[in-house]
């Protein structure tokens, strides 16, 4: 017996001590997740190792424990873990710009908005003063506010207040005298409002531009202000990755350089605007590839929205027969710019919402596309689409780039703009993933919320954030679970070239992820709406939480 014994005790702690020293060193070890991995079989996992910010394991909590050490770990206790969330059409600059302003929206009184704006002041100290979104017909008083109160306020900064809806606004009287705008003055299309013979601050329409117009362009420390607040929201809402649809070079030169130097850790997907010193950059720079900034594309637009009529339809508007909108610049514009797009081997993207528009679009994709392909050219929205057309986005391998939220926004009034028909090929986000097998979505903030949240329940449920309608908006273009978060995820990463390095939980790829305590497969839209992340991490580096 003791002769057998020993032998099998050193065998023991031989192996034992072989098995510690083949542990393989990570920095970072995260157990007792439910991991949503949103790889190719939808696994999930309950571990990960991560090293120099990528995953080099996924499994359970033993076998990560067996084969790795890390000097952190992060016990999960038990919550949802999902790749780092992708917002594949988003405007984060101007998003970021937008924070930098005095947000007056349902302020309930004149002089609550002045409180409001003092605050901010006190917080925002230089420069112009800008803010937006008050509205007088909200306020006891529904007269337009003159700039007496303002001036005692602010005596020396120049101050300019947009209403709601931008066709008017209120300047103080430093911003008055900066732009040489007096009672004396007379412009077409606007008016500055007099009483008694001077300005009384009121500025409608054109008038707004005068003061706008003179307000300084950001200085380099706003810019890098703006681009931190954005990342923070973002961050807090376990946004990643964004696309940020439409900057010129020098803006994507300015994030670049914030990146490099760390003060921007955000992902940045840029499409370069549609003007000529854009084309130049790029077509003589070629594509520029960071592990935060992917520049290789061109965002071009067809038309305008359909809420404002500005969306180019194939038939007369229903609620305005003698009107189908039309095309911001001639087809032979977007063919030129195709083609030399094409001819680079850059990503054409266009914001198409019409029929006519998106047609427009599709005819042109498919001169220089030809059959399926995988240039990944894509349409923004792809909001109206004839049900001749669904067909070309397989055909050519075009990418429609869709926003739920624009669905549980606009459903209000779509019908009327559209008439029952047409609107059945309207927000069809089912139909368009059907036609390649994938769709990125996106929000287009600020022009929605920023939640991914919101966009998930208006992709599954087909509700808006109040729950409305019961039964949901055009069912039969619903996206299941799965398909709305791989849009959120891997599908957007796949629309930017980007699914070998992120998207997805899955070995080789950045460690960025999300941990949440709501299941995204499970739980009711009331409780996703409301869900909280609890923590947000990119290349493995905590960017939010606790
Ligand atoms: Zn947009």
């Amino acid at each position: 017996m003791h002769r057998n014994i020993i032998p099998l005790f050193a065998l023991l702690v031989t192996s034992l001590l072989i098995g510690c020293n083949s542990k393989t060193g990570a920095d970072l070890l995260v157990f007792n997740a439910k991991i949503y991995t949103v790889d190719s079989l939808f696994s999930t996992a309950q571990a990960m190792a991560i090293k120099d910010g990528k995953i080099i394991a996924t499994g359970t909590d033993a076998s990560i424990r067996e084969r790795f050490t890390a000097p952190d770990t992060l016990n999960a206790a038990g919550r949802f873990m999902y790749p780092g969330f992708i917002d594949a059409h988003a405007h984060f600059y101007r998003y970021g710009l937008g924070l930098q302003t005095a947000d007056l929206t349902g302020t309930q009184s004149w002089e609550a908005a002045l409180a409001k704006l003092d605050s901010f002041a006190q917080q925002n100290t230089e420069g112009w003063l800008v803010g937006r979104g008050w509205d007088q017909n909200d306020w006891p008083n529904k007269a337009f506010p003159t700039n007496e109160a303002l001036d005692k306020l602010f005596p020396t900064r120049p101050v300019l207040l947009t209403r709601v809806d931008g066709h008017a606004a209120i300047a103080n009287s430093a911003a008055l005298k900066f732009a040489n705008v007096t009672a004396a003055t007379t412009l077409t299309g606007g008016t500055v409002v007099t009483k008694n013979g001077t300005a009384t601050g009121l500025l409608i329409d054109n008038a707004v531009d005068l003061v706008a117009s003179k307000i300084p362009p950001a200085t380099p420390a706003q810019v890098a202000a703006a681009l931190d607040d954005a990342q923070k929201a973002c961050f807090a809402v376990g946004l990643t990755t964004v696309d940020d649809c439409g900057l010129d070079y020098t803006e994507i030169l300015a994030i670049d350089s914030l990146q490099k130097k760390g003060a921007l850790q955000m992902r940045i997907y840029a499409m370069l605007s549609d003007a000529p010193r854009n084309y130049d950059f790029l077509f003589n720079r070629g594509a520029i590839k960071t592990p935060l900034l992917n520049v290789r594309s061109f965002k071009v637009y067809a038309d305008g929205a359909l809420g404002s009529r500005g969306a180019c339809l194939l038939q007369p508007y229903s609620d305005q027969p003698d009107w189908t909108g039309f095309l911001l610049s001639p087809a032979s514009h977007f063919d030129s710019v195709a083609s030399a797009i094409y001819n680079k081997g850059f990503q054409m993207c266009t914001h198409a919402i019409g029929d006519s528009g998106n047609r427009v679009v599709l005819d042109i994709y498919a001169k220089y596309l030809k059959g399926t392909n995988d240039r990944r050219w894509r349409i923004e929205h792809a909001q109206v689409v004839s049900p001749l057309d669904f067909g070309k986005f397989g055909a050519y391998s075009v990418v429609p780039s869709v926003q739920p939220t624009h669905a549980t926004s606009d459903m209000y009034w779509a019908g009327e703009r559209l008439g029952r028909d047409r609107e059945k090929g309207a927000y069809a986000y089912k139909q368009l993933m059907q036609q390649n097998g994938w769709i990125p979505l996106g929000t287009d903030f600020p022009v929605e919320d920023i939640s991914p949240f919101k966009t998930f329940c208006a992709a599954v449920f087909r509700q808006d954030a109040r729950g409305w309608p019961a039964g949901g908006y055009q069912t039969e273009n619903s996206l299941t679970r799965q398909e709305a978060l791989r849009g959120m995820t891997i599908w957007a990463a796949k629309s930017n070239f980007e699914e070998g390095e992120k998207g997805s939980l899955e070995r080789g790829k950045w460690a960025d992820f999300v941990l949440m305590d709501v299941d995204l497969m499970q739980a009711s839209a009331a409780e996703i709406l409301s869900a909280q992340v609890h923590a947000t991490f990119i290349g493995g580096k905590k960017v939010h939480g606790k």
